[in-house]
């Protein structure tokens, strides 16, 4: 993935000297242990480090400031062995500028019953020090993850994974930059928003460039980086015998190649994590960007279309929670339904920009006319998207306050072919149901765009949205409308009041 840098989790345990150095090194030895079983449990996106066990006020400030000033921290995993006095933790923790996760567990799994003698009760006592740090927690209003659970077991394994996915998405979004080319799609509401709100809140810059300079780059393509590119073609994808070389219309296949190998290197010279185009504002670009963004995307890059900015950071963000696992994760649109009584879908699709990572089997790479933008046809990747379960994720700009919305869905095989739709598609149920899920999105005011993910769980959103500290409404297998409407109300007001509650 481009412009992704290694990221480290800190493992942090806090004790105190009250039970003497013998204590204090056991209780080192023992967080040594787990580090190094959950390093090798294989189930860890992000390698955890151990860091010595704090026992006073002055340590703990220094470890967060620290973790600050240390650009590969992406977060801390807290864990109180033993008690470990909570305002000892205040200096460090109002410091804190990283993520973390509260993990609740205990060194021995089962209690040795005929054993037990108060040196075991001494040793092993998150069940009351985890209980004093999550107060101090909850008194500082921080957002943080709590697992609960032996740390052998997959599932608090995979609970923490799922935050370091998160945790790692965050990181990346810190000082990321995203390029908008041209602005917004003229009157949209939903893509504009406040891009000095977002950089305050989220921490990463959206700025603008005229066409102009990549209808420079563009220009400044060697011909021979073209053919080769053209080549690369014809191995990746089924390329219409039109399109290849020799073929009636190959030079639109170049001119496809010379705009990714323009936008491919005005985004790596800018050091750029993703970027929005506008059909609006092309200027000499002889087509809409269509294949090279489908394939920027399979890079790692994020995109929006129609100057959609939000969406594009989004999908970067779903795309480093995602990496790494099966599936793939792209912008989307829901564009049109089938509204059958029997089983109502959705056809997901734009078009042309969704990326070939959520492709079941090898992409065609075809040339069809553009009704809009009053272009040369493009030439783009058609492909159906593999079966099973998704994510759509839309954030939206309410004024006064970022919202994040997923909707869980199940992708479907389409249920017929779509011979003459000449743009990749994704057709999906809706969870709980259609009519339930489209009314809570549209209450919600989530976006017409999406980030599309088959790898990113709603837990990773989740706990992504904790970490932002920004609003979160799911919809999804347990949603009921009634209930919804009323969180979203309640939202309102709490979104309202939590900066007086020292909360941002
Ligand atoms: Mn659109």
């Amino acid at each position: 993935m481009k412009n992704l840098e290694a990221v480290e989790i800190w493992y942090v345990t806090g004790s105190q000297h009250l039970y003497g150095e013998k204590a204090l090194r056991q209780v080192a030895a023992n967080s040594r242990k787990i580090v190094a079983a959950l390093n090798e449990g294989g189930r860890l996106p992000v390698k955890l480090v151990f860091k010595p066990v704090m026992t006073t006020p002055d340590e703990i400030r220094q470890l967060c400031l620290d973790a600050n000033n240390t650009r590969q921290c992406g977060g801390l995993i807290l864990w109180m062995h033993t008690f470990s006095p909570s305002k000892m933790w205040i200096g460090g923790l109002t410091a804190l500028r990283k993520p973390f996760l509260h993990l609740h567990t205990q060194f021995n799994r089962d209690l040795p019953w005929g054993e037990i003698d108060m040196d075991f009760m001494n040793l092993n006592q998150a069940a009351h020090g985890d209980r004093e740090a999550g107060f101090i927690h909850t008194r500082l209003r921080l957002n943080r993850k709590v697992v609960v659970g032996h740390w052998s077991e997959a599932d608090v394994q995979d609970g923490i994974a799922a935050w370091m996915r998160a945790a790692r998405a965050w990181h990346d979004w810190q000082s990321a930059k995203f390029c908008r080319f041209g602005d917004n799609m003229r009157q949209v509401a939903v893509t504009e928003g406040d891009k000095v709100s977002a950089e305050i809140k989220f921490g990463y810059s959206v700025n603008g460039f005229g066409v102009g300079h990549l209808v420079n780059a563009v220009s400044a393509v060697a011909d021979r980086a073209i053919a080769k590119l053209c080549d690369e073609y014809e191995q990746c994808y089924e390329v219409a015998a039109e399109l290849r070389k020799g073929g009636a219309r190959h030079e639109s296949l170049r001119v496809g190649a010379r705009i990714e190998l323009g936008l491919r290197a005005f985004l790596k010279d800018g050091g750029f994590k993703g970027f929005t185009t506008t059909f609006e504002d092309l200027l000499s670009l002889k087509q809409l960007p269509g294949l090279a963004v489908q394939r920027l995307m399979a890079d790692g890059y994020g995109f929006g279309a129609e100057g959609d900015w939000k969406t594009c950071a989004l999908v970067r963000a779903m795309m480093v929670m995602g990496e790494g696992l099966p599936g793939g994760t792209s912008f989307m649109e829901d564009y049109t339904y089938h509204l059958a009584p029997d089983g109502q879908l959705v056809l997901g699709a734009h078009m042309l920009e969704i990326c070939e990572s959520i492709a079941d089997g090898k992409p065609s790479l075809e040339i069809h006319p553009l009704g809009i933008g009053g272009k040369e046809d493009p030439v783009r990747l058609v492909f159906d998207t593999r079966t099973g379960p998704a994510v759509n994720a839309s954030v939206i700009d309410l004024g006064n306050r970022f919202r994040l919305i997923v909707n869980e869905v199940d992708v479907v095989k389409p249920p017929q072919p779509l011979p003459k739709l000449p743009v990749a598609r994704a057709v999906w149920k809706c969870r709980p149901d259609f009519k339930t899920a489209c009314a809570a999105w549209i209450h919600a005011g989530a976006a017409h765009h999406s980030g599309f993910s088959q790898a990113v769980t709603t837990e990773q959103m989740e706990d992504f949205a904790a970490i932002a500290g920004v609003e979160l409404a799911v919809i999804d297998a347990k949603t009921e409308l009634r209930a919804f409407k009323q969180q979203l109300r309640n939202d309102e007001i709490y979104y309202h009041l939590a900066p007086g509650l020292g909360r941002t």
